[in-house]
């Protein structure tokens, strides 16, 4: 469905990982609000066309591209902002949304899946922060599309603040997020770059399908969750394209929770 006001009009938004899941909901809402769209993949160019051929349904969004990017890799990162800042001008919201799961108990787990998670969950929104902030700052304001010099928003989770006993690598990462979401708040937020998070709980997509394709799963996952809803990427998305927006001009530093009430511990409901 079509929205009368356009709120990410004459912007550039580059979503990582976007080629399925929350980054694909996350792309078709900045493409519903009129802003050209990055679809990134780090393998499946087909599923990212066919995310790029979704937004272009809607004949009021902006123009979009389809750019393969390794975001562990900072050359991958460097040649995804180049290509970007040729093809639109410049970047104005960058959603760092890729992101991945290794499980092992601690005590078991090998040295790569701790680092390969760190590297594309932490590293690689790291990488694409930086480049971002280079080119706000390269930039400049432009007033007539935002009141911001660029937004950031990292795709955290409920785990930046719940331990995760077997993701201990998973749980890290998005702890990690926390920290360098709020340091890079602090640090350029005079600068009027907006630096914030969201943190779902459990949503719908491929990274949890073996639990929630089962019915087990899906009761073990709603014993979790308050609403007693499990999310849809679209949940995601729409918080994203409202917080890239000039509706949350006021909002910076900080971790919007879209989970269903995940975080209030379910679990103590009962006297724990
Ligand atoms: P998903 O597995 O469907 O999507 C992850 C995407 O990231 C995929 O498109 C994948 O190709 C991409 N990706 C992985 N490594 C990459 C790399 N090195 N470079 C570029 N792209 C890469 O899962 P999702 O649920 O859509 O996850 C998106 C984000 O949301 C992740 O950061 C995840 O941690 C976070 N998240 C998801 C949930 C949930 O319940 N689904 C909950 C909390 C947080």
């Amino acid at each position: 469905m079509q929205k009368p006001n356009k709120r990410l009009k004459n912007q550039t938004c580059i979503v990582t990982g976007s080629s399925g899941g929350i980054g694909k909901a996350v792309a078709l809402a900045m493409g519903a609000e009129g802003a050209n769209v990055v679809v990134n993949y780090r393998s499946s160019k087909e599923a990212a066309e066919e995310v790029a051929n979704e937004i272009n349904k809607n004949k009021l969004c902006g123009e979009v591209i389809v750019v393969k990017c390794d975001v562990s890799k900072e050359q991958d990162v460097k040649a995804m902002f180049k290509t970007t800042i040729e093809h639109f001008g410049t970047v104005d919201v960058c959603v760092a949304n890729a992101g991945m799961q290794i499980d092992h108990p601690l005590h078991e787990m090998p040295l790569e899946a701790w680092q390969k998670v760190l590297d594309v969950n932490l590293t690689g929104q790291f990488l694409c922060a930086k480049e971002a902030i280079n080119e706000f700052l390269r930039r400049g304001m432009r007033k007539d599309v935002s009141n911001s010099l660029g937004k950031i928003i990292h795709m955290s989770s409920v785990h930046e603040v719940i331990p995760w006993a077997g993701h201990a690598n998973y749980a890290a990462s998005k702890g990690g997020l926390l920290m360098l979401m709020e340091s890079i708040c602090q640090a350029y937020a005079p600068h009027k770059i907006r630096c914030n998070s969201i943190a779902p709980g459990a949503i719908k997509t491929d990274i949890n399908k073996d639990v929630w394709s089962t019915k087990e799963g899906r009761e073990n996952m709603l014993k979790l969750i308050p609403y007693k809803q499990i999310g849809v990427p679209e949940d995601i998305g729409s918080v994203a394209s409202w917080l890239a927006s000039d509706e949350s001009e006021y909002i910076n530093g900080t971790t919007i929770f879209v989970d269903g009430g995940m975080t209030c511990y379910p679990g103590f409901t009962t006297n724990g």
